[in-house]
């Protein structure tokens, strides 16, 4: 069935335009041609009307549209929340004292550990449809609170059953995210990432580079093993210090390098040769209220493509609202509001390996956002309260769930 969206007072394209070298290209006074939810035609509105016969016809009312978000890296799969961490925070205490208390990430831990699929699956989708209403269409998760092997694998499993109840298409990545004793690197590749990947629950892998977490040399185990399960690579690097985890994640030929907040020109400069997505979550700098944000212009000017993500989790990120993440890029980050439009659509997309949406082009998914605005800009300049009016999923307009019922 063809279906024809008309009105659109700007379409916004994340295609580098060579004329003013801007990585959007905006389209005024234009339509979308759709067929089975893919894009069959773009352009301007008497252009694509005229190949148009017979098509069912949706005018937007001179609105922005601009493609689905994607966000890239998330651990939207837990149970609870960590306001109490949050209080505490605030009053100044740190994230030893914190821990010690019984906070921090173990207790995210316990909280999944100790509930059942069907409640992990309820409060996880509550997520999901909030995340939905900010205009995500598309969005990784990771596993990482379970830690053992049955519970990693629950989690992963939660992941999978959640894609029966969204519209949003979610990809999963098994996360190697505590290291709980020094054998748990064997642990993780034998009886975690190896049945994830047998099992077909996951579709990336992802290690957290820290010092107290996983070493080099640990995560080129994994690497490794990844790699001949057929996963591929992301990479948590230099959230917390310069650990050179760029330049690691280079090496390893990684998909994505999370976070970067600490990375050097240096690391910045690999990234860019390996063609290694560098994916900035500026939630995290927000929510944790310190710590430098990371530089997504010094990443640009060396060549990096920048993608944007939510990080969103209950203890260092509660943000599911991606447009706010591509507003901090631009505010904090040294972005231009043309690139962070960029990062939060087609530059998710390419920190997923995913070629089929983020842009409109000719052939992808027809993942759209609807702005309540006449100028695409007015979606970063409300930081929040993104002016979003409706969402749509392979043409088809989704219900806008209620904002989620309680955290
Ligand atoms: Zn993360």
């Amino acid at each position: 069935m063809l279906e024809l969206f008309t009105g659109i007072s700007e379409l916004v394209l994340p295609f580098k335009n060579e004329d003013n070298n801007s990585p959007v290209e905006v389209i005024r006074d234009a339509a979308l041609l759709v067929e089975n939810g893919k894009i069959i035609a773009f352009g301007r509105g008497d252009e694509v009307k005229s190949k148009a016969n017979n098509a069912k016809e949706t005018k937007l009312g001179q609105r922005a549209v601009v493609p689905g978000f994607v966000d890239s890296h998330t651990h939207a799969v837990f149970v609870g929340d960590r306001c109490d961490d949050f209080s505490k925070r605030a009053r100044g205490e740190t994230y030893g004292e914190i821990a010690a208390k019984g906070g921090g990430i173990l207790s995210s831990v316990k909280l999944l550990q100790n509930a059942t699929h069907a409640t992990i699956q309820k409060q996880s989708l509550q997520h999901l449809e909030t995340f939905l209403k900010h205009g995500t269409t598309t969005c990784e998760i990771k596993s990482g609170y379970g830690l053992l092997p049955e519970h990693e694998l629950r989690q992963l499993k939660v992941i999978g059953d959640l894609r029966s109840h969204t519209p949003m298409s979610l990809l999963s990545t098994v996360l190697a995210h505590v290291i709980l004793e020094p054998e748990y690197v064997e642990v993780f590749c034998e009886h975690i990432l190896k049945p994830a990947a047998e099992h077909k629950l996951a579709q990336f892998c992802d290690v957290f580079v820290e010092e107290g977490s996983f070493t080099h040399a640990h995560a080129e185990k994994i690497a490794l093993a990844a790699k001949a399960c057929g996963l591929k690579l992301k990479l948590h690097v230099d959230q917390l210090h310069d650990g050179r985890g760029a330049e690691l994640a280079a090496r390893l030929n990684a998909l994505s390098a999370d976070h970067l907040e600490y990375t050097l020109e240096a690391g910045g400069r690999a990234l860019a040769k390996a063609g290694t997505i560098a994916t900035i979550l500026p939630g995290c700098s927000l929510f944790l209220g310190k710590g430098p944000w990371p530089s997504g212009r010094k990443l640009r000017d060396v060549g990096c493509e920048v993608a944007i993500a939510t990080d969103f989790n209950p203890g260092s990120s509660h943000i599911p609202d991606l447009a706010l993440c591509g507003a901090m890029a631009a505010t904090r980050c040294g972005l231009t509001l043309e690139e962070a439009l960029w990062g939060i659509t087609r530059g998710g997309a390419k920190a997923l390996d995913l070629h089929d949406r983020g842009c409109l082009r000719i052939g992808e998914r027809a993942d759209f956002v609807l702005l309540n605005a006449s100028d695409w800009r007015k979606l970063f300049y409300t930081p929040g309260s993104a002016p979003i009016r409706q969402v749509f999923i392979e043409g088809k307009s989704v219900n806008m769930a209620p904002a989620a019922a309680s955290y």
